[in-house]
């Protein structure tokens, strides 16, 4: 995926991206589409189907830092009151999400407690039509076998329609048909043109590892999609290439300095490159994009006083239903397959509050396995019981050729893996974040006990409710007790607003006071999407790309 050499100030294009998640991605491809010549730079490694690690050296090793010769997948971030959780990698986020594409709520493009939305759902749907078709979107085929016999699905339904909760199945950005055929798991991928890793994909084999990276090629990932039609169109793809640094250049456009890393070569420096552009659109996330502006402010003396501001989770919150009375057996199935919706009162419609969607979730079948040997002590005394059982006959020299009773009392009834149901809660919660530098990096001022603990405190008793009606227990995540969250759907930093005094860039992603320099990613939102905002970053986007390739006058 990496050219042979990297040379230097030769290298110039047309537009250059930085990052391949959502909003990377959709830029390249649009931009290279329209004919322009575009090198997409992306820290991490391509994840060809099968690539994705299992075993547990493999995980260890999927993490990304550089400085320790890592160069993994999954990044974790950690600050005084939030967790963040983001992806390094082709097709950046796309690799480990979940895959659920909801648009944003149409009255949640709001104008209240400092969060204005310059562009309303009027303004996107064309992008979301065209993002959902390039994405190709299905929703779970719950009317079908096996389909149909998802516990964990049935069970958050049954559970959340007796609340008279509003229970829906969103639609995924994964394959479980061919088109115009029945869902059957496991049948190769009918593709219009080869994928970029030209390797064969299955329809979804429903073993719950999407969290993971799908190693059947299931999940309609960015680098399905996006990036091999912008692959396709000529954009050059740069994978291992980290950018360090960006100015402007004489005579207009910006030098990108980056950094290529060679995993395998450890304790050796990244070669150093630079290249130029006319446009360099910034989608390294919510983090990076912020960070890379933040580091790089004093090459950019203009840029808008909102950097760093508006920073948010999207109101995650993740909690778990224990001990459910009927088995959920939450490995089987895509990670989320289902979701509730609760109105805000943005809705106009008698609704109180902000807010927030919930959608039932899984993990890997391995996970339940760790689940069942962490249940500490009671693990333990099966084994012992069962164990002395057999001892015992031993002693008293009985015959016990068959052991195979015992032997299965050593899994007890294994209620904690088979009746557990975690809980993604997310929605609008206030984005009142501040992203600064700390000795040079990344720190984040955020507080779930600030402006969003009515929000997270009704988040969390629907939650309880929905724990109780399926007879479990519920129970927080850890974190929640040393005052945190973790979030998988961090936004703000770089928000858009109607002027510089608001935001960092405007309705177009064009940052204030400098032609030629974009953002497009989850940084530019200025408050939360409320659901899973991978669509929404991606609509944008493909709206800003049109700006891109109509010329639209900086402002
Ligand atoms: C476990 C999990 C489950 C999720 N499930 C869902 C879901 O179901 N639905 C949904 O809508 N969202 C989901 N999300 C969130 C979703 O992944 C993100 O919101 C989305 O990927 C953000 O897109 P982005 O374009 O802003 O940035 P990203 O997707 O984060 O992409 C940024 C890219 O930039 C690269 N990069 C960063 N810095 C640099 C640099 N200096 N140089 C070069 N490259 C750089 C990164 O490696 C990365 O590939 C989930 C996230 C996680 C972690
Ligand atoms: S459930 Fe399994 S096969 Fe289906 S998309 Fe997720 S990881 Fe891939």
């Amino acid at each position: 995926m990496r050219p042979a050499s990297h040379n230097g100030a030769q290298d110039h294009f047309e537009a250059v991206i930085v990052g391949s998640g959502f909003g990377g991605s959709v830029t390249a491809y649009r931009l290279a589409e329209a004919g322009k010549r575009v090198c997409l730079l992306e820290r991490g490694k391509p994840y060809p189907p099968g690539s994705f690690p299992r075993s547990p050296l493999g995980f260890s090793q999927n993490f990304w830092d550089p400085s320790r010769g890592l160069y993994g997948m999954f990044n974790v971030w950690n600050f005084s009151g939030i967790d963040a959780l983001i992806s390094s990698g082709l097709g950046g986020g796309s690799l480990i999400y979940a895959n659920v594409m909801i648009r944003k709520d149409e009255h949640w493009f709001v104008h209240d407690g400092g969060e204005n939305w310059p562009i309303s759902r009027a303004d996107l749907d064309p992008h979301y039509d065209r993002c959902e078709s390039m994405l190709g979107v299905q929703k779970y085929p719950l009317d079908d076998e096996p389909y149909a016999s998802t516990r964990k699905t049935l069970a958050f339904r049954d559970a959340a329609q007796r609340l008279g909760y509003d229970w829906f199945l969103p639609d995924l950005a994964v394959t479980f048909a061919n088109e115009g055929e029945a869902p059957v798991p496991g049948e190769p991928i009918r593709e219009e043109h080869p994928n970029l890793h030209g390797r064969t994909r299955y329809t979804c084999r429903l073993v719950g590892e999407c969290d993971v990276g799908c190693n059947y090629g299931s999940k309609n990932s960015l680098d399905y999609n996006y990036l091999s039609a912008a692959k396709r169109h000529g954009a050059e793809l740069r994978t291992c290439c980290e950018v360090k640094a960006f100015r402007p250049r004489d005579g207009g456009g910006f030098e990108v300095d980056y950094v290529v890393h060679e995993p395998g070569s450890e304790g050796s420096e990244p070669a150093p490159a630079t290249i130029t552009t006319d446009t360099l659109v910034l989608s390294a996330g919510t983090l990076g994009s912020t960070f890379l502006l933040l580091s790089n402010r004093d090459a950019f003396p203009s840029l808008s006083p909102a950097l760093g501001t508006r920073f948010c989770g999207n109101g995650d919150l993740l909690t778990f239903a224990l001990r459910c009375r009927e088995e959920i057996n939450s490995d089987f199935g895509p990670v989320i397959t289902s979701a509730i919706r609760m109105g805000d009162a943005a809705d106009a419609d008698g609704s109180t509050g902000r807010g927030f969607y919930i959608e039932d979730a899984g993990y890997p079948s391995f996970l339940s396995w760790m689940l069942q040997a962490a249940d500490e002590p009671r693990a333990l005394w099966l084994w012992r019981k069962a164990a002395l059982r057999i001892l015992v006959k031993w002693i008293q020299r009985k015959p016990q050729p068959d052991v195979s009773g015992a032997v299965s009392s050593f899994f007890g009834d294994a209620a904690l893996s088979a009746g557990l149901l975690p809980l993604l809660g997310m929605g609008r919660d206030v984005p009142e974040g501040r992203m600064h530098l700390h000795d040079g990096l990344l720190d984040v001022d955020w507080s779930k006990d600030g402006a969003s603990k009515p929000y997270f405190e009704k988040l969390r008793d629907t939650m309880h409710a929905l724990a109780d009606e399926l007879g479990g227990h519920f129970q927080d995540n850890p974190l929640w007790w040393l005052s945190k969250v973790i979030t998988v759907h961090a936004l703000g930093g770089c928000p858009m607003g109607r002027d510089p005094s608001e935001g960092v860039v405007d309705n177009w992603g064009r940052v204030f006071g400098v032609p030629g320099l974009y953002v497009a990613d989850g940084s530019v939102m200025p408050g939360p999407v409320g659901p899973n905002p991978s669509l929404t970053i991606a609509a944008l986007a493909d709206r800003f790309a049109d700006g891109i390739i109509e010329g639209r006058p900086q402002p």
